[in-house]
């Protein structure tokens, strides 16, 4: 569960706007607007998965993302 006492910073953003309920893509939900988005990502939603030994499960073909692109200090692939 999320601790108020543990924050490290705000939470990072992606652009644009979040797709109404009617239009979400085919894919993943976030295809549209994920700055790493790979042609899978438009065709096939990602699994839920446990994220390595932590408790918390992710819904992403690349996480975690150090594991499969080069990241700049601002998050974004290079
Ligand atoms: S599966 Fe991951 S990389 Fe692909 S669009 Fe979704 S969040 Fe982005």
């Amino acid at each position: 569960m999320p601790s108020l006492a543990s924050r490290q910073g705000a939470l990072s953003t992606i652009p644009g706007a979040v797709p109404l309920p009617k239009d979400m893509p085919q894919g993943c939900r976030f295809s549209t607007r994920c700055p790493f988005a790979a042609e899978r990502c438009h065709r096939e939603r990602p699994p839920l998965r446990a994220l390595n030994q932590s408790p918390h499960h992710v819904a992403c073909f690349f996480a975690p993302l150090e594991n499969h692109f080069t990241l700049s200090a601002e998050g974004a692939c290079a």
